[in-house]
């Protein structure tokens, strides 16, 4: 039986890419077998599939292959990557939703690059030279996330993410407005994307249908094209496993006295010393509290 992947989803419809086949070839039109539906499974942009030809020249989807990562909103299958995207100048960088998308990204398994655009006006002096971006850039550097700063204007910063590109199927996260369509422009010359100005003045968006799709990034990477995932809740984290999506917490949780520590108010936490100890930013503490405070708010009205 034939295989290959997903790679756009629109009204029902599943397109697959057959293996061997060159990227901007012809993909196969299918229909998910019922048997799906009745295990409670959809198949999802990404996926590696098993499909079966029909006498009309489409197809079925037999059989999903194991994924490695799975994404709820973007739905899309086998993600390695997200590039979180913020701004240095427009919209201001909010910290509450970049330490959001992180527990995202760690909590679906993914390999994170932040990337702050518009540097050119930062380059210029046209932002504020407190707006704070160099103590945002070291404290998530030592982290351990690699961060871009980019310019869709001057073309800087786009050689690093398109290496950080090949080979595997990547999302764009960002607020909007933060210069993801017109990074994507940039990368992807082709692609076309409205950025917000122009959709602004025609009095609509991009995405007028739900729909996902991957875009080929040559030579090979995918790079899936959604509205982002924006907005974020916490459906798949548990309480238990937020402190581990905050990377820098995993060394001092170890030691913790007690274990299943939330690092709250348990005496002999070692998270909480490290804060006290400023070896932890209290920003990211902070928000961790306040995540773990939206769990169980969560928990409570279902
Ligand atoms: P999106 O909503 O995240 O897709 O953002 P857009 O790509 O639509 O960009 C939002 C606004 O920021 C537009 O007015 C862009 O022209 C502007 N913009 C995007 N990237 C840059 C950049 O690198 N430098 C400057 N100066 N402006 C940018
Ligand atoms: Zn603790």
């Amino acid at each position: 039986m034939p295989q290959g992947m997903i790679v756009k989803a629109l009204s029902g419809y599943y397109y697959v890419l057959p293996d061997g086949q060159a990227r901007e070839g012809d993909r196969i039109q299918c229909r998910a077998r019922g048997i799906f539906k009745k295990r409670n499974i959809s198949p999802l942009v990404g996926d590696r599939v098993v499909y079966g030809l029909t006498e009309n020249g489409e197809g079925t989807i037999d059989e999903i292959l194991p994924r490695s990562t799975e994404l709820i909103r973007p739905p899309v299958a086998n993600v390695e990557l997200a590039i979180l995207v913020f701004s240095v100048a427009e919209p201001a960088i909010s910290l509450p939703l970049l330490d959001k998308f992180l527990v995202h990204t760690e909590s679906a398994g993914l390999e994170t690059v932040l990337v702050f655009t518009k540097h050119d006006l930062l380059a210029a002096g046209m932002v504020h030279s407190d707006s704070g971006f160099g103590d945002i850039r070291s404290l998530y550097e030592s982290i351990g996330y690699p961060i871009v700063t980019t310019s869709a204007q001057a073309g800087s910063g786009l050689e690093e993410i398109r290496t950080r590109l090949q080979g595997r199927i990547s999302v764009f996260a960002g607020q909007s407005g933060v210069g993801k369509s017109s990074l994507l422009n940039a990368l992807v010359p082709e692609l076309r994307l409205e950025t917000s100005e122009i959709s602004h003045r025609l009095g609509r968006g991009r995405h007028t249908t739900r729909h996902v799709e991957l875009i080929a990034l040559e030579p090979d990477g995918w790079v899936a094209d959604t509205p982002g995932f924006s907005q974020l809740d916490f459906m798949n984290v548990e309480a238990e496993q937020l402190a581990d999506c905050f990377r820098e917490f995993r060394s001092y949780s170890e030691g913790c006295r007690f274990r299943g520590c939330l690092h709250q108010h348990e005496p002999g936490c070692k998270v909480r010393e490290a804060v006290d100890a400023d070896e932890i930013a209290s920003t990211r503490y902070n928000h961790y509290l306040t995540f773990l405070t939206e769990i169980r708010d969560k928990k409570r009205r279902y």
